[in-house]
């Protein structure tokens, strides 16, 4: 199941402000009427039901069972830990048969302890982001059950082994699967309207993780339709799935930057060095650009570390969403950003380099009672016309962002020395 991005706790100053009480607050307008949307609409559906619905010690039991398996689930893999941004998880395996086989006001209900237990156990984050994905599940899970019941009326039909019933299965499943990415996707679409459709909508990856988490809800469906006992089978390769697709999000976890999700530094350089190894066997040219937001201490100075940060997510989106795919953009360090530009020559680099200018320029990021805005200032460097390797661009492009800052900030600048001596034969190729 996709869960929104999961950011600590803790305002970096540590201030008891109110917004540091209640991060909530501290939200776009749009998205705070989001969030209290959906969760009053899931508190609306489990009052309703909590009155039109009979209780059976059998959907009690079915209900305990599964949700425990979702808790050994948590417990087995709580020491890998949880990767900050929108993680993964295969929870939907125990959310599905719910959906399927119990009354909708289960369905409202399963996420509740399971959330509380991620909390709790796994990782302590802002707890609006909790309350909303626990009631964004339960409404994607509770129209997928009203759905599934309005077209099976006797749900235990799914472990006949008749085709019908498991074919509504599969499209109550996906009908979940849909409307909780979608529910998800306009969540963080309104925190950050940079945010590209395309990222939720098609996403080879997670579709793949979606198809895997459907067979498995629908399969444990069927098992616990047949006894409530072969959840015992089911729950270990669902622990060991749940593990290994853990250990590859920590993996790519290490390579980005969890504030921003831009590479981190040390990643940055290893593709930047792949870059211009490719380049220098193939003849292509390639430029860098260093780029840094101009008097930003003053940003933090005047409105505090937390919307300081909310101008670094900013920055960072708008310069991923203005590149290409194959441009490769890291977070270098504080407010200084790293883009190696493939097949680039001097006149695209600065068209590039001044795109990002205005368009980062033209961005506002909400604070208390203003809109802030920043300007960037960056250094462009080209291969073969600045430096011939990894190092000698990094510090042409630095010397370069020093002239920007120096003429006054909000400005691209190359470096003064325009042509790099030819490399000498024997030397390194990368940095
Ligand atoms: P200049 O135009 O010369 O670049 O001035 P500047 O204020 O941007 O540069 P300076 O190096 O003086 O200050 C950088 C500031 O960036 C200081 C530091 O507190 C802040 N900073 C670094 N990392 C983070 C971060 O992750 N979040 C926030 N909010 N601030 C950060
Ligand atoms: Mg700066
Ligand atoms: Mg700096």
């Amino acid at each position: 199941m996709t869960a929104p991005s999961q950011t600590s706790a803790t305002p970096r100053d540590g201030s008891p402000s109110r917004r540091g009480r209640w991060p909530l607050l501290g939200q776009r307008r749009p998205l705070m009427a989001y969030f209290c949307g959906i969760v009053a609409l899931d508190l609306a559906a489990i009052a309703y039901l909590l009155s039109v619905t009979t209780f059976h010690i059998s959907d009690v039991a079915a209900f305990a069972a599964l949700t425990g398996c979702g808790a050994v689930c948590i417990e087995a893999t709580r020491r890998l830990g949880m990767p900050a941004g929108v993680s993964r998880d295969l929870l939907s395996a125990w959310w599905l048969p719910v959906v399927l086989l119990l009354p909708p006001l289960y369905a409202l209900l399963a996420p509740i302890p399971l959330q509380i237990l991620l909390q709790v156990r796994v990782r302590a984050t802002v707890a609006y982001r909790r309350v909303f994905s626990a009631a964004a599940i339960g409404v994607a899970a509770c129209a997928a059950s009203v759905a599934f019941h309005a077209w099976i009326p006797v749900p235990a039909e799914l472990s006949s082994g008749r085709a019908l019933p498991i074919m509504a299965a599969v499209a109550c499943a996906a009908m979940f699967t849909i409307l909780n990415t979608a529910l998800i996707a306009v969540a963080v679409r309104t925190a950050d309207p940079d945010t590209r459709w395309r990222e939720f909508v098609w996403n080879r990856e997670s579709a793949l993780l979606d198809t895997v988490e459907l067979c498995l809800g629908v399969t444990v469906a069927i098992a616990c339709g047949l006894n409530l006992a072969l959840l015992l089978l089911a729950l270990p390769p669902v622990v060991l799935l749940q593990r290994s697709l853990l250990h590859a999000q920590l993996q790519a976890a290490a390579r980005t930057d969890p504030k921003t999700g831009l590479l981190n530094a040390a990643a940055w350089q290893r593709e930047a060095d792949t870059e211009i190894v490719r380049a220098r066997r193939t003849g292509e040219t390639l430029a860098l650009l260093i780029v840094d937001i101009d008097h930003f201490k003053r940003v933090n100075d005047t409105y505090g570390h937390l919307v300081g940060d909310q101008v670094l997510i900013g920055v960072a989106a708008t310069l991923r969403n203005q590149l290409r795919d194959y441009d490769v953009v890291g977070r270098f360090g504080g407010e200084e950003f790293v883009i190696l530009l493939p097949r680039a020559d001097v006149t695209e680099a600065r068209r590039v380099a001044e795109r990002l200018r205005s368009r980062v320029g033209r961005m506002a990021v909400p604070a208390d009672h203003a809109m802030v805005t920043v300007t960037i200032s960056a250094g462009v460097a080209v291969m073969n016309m600045h430096g011939h390797d990894l190092i000698e661009l990094l510090a042409a492009a630095d010397l370069a962002l020093y002239r920007a800052k120096e003429l006054g900030r909000d400005r691209i600048c190359l470096p003064a020395r325009p042509t790099a001596p030819p490399p000498r034969s024997g030397d390194e190729i990368t940095g």
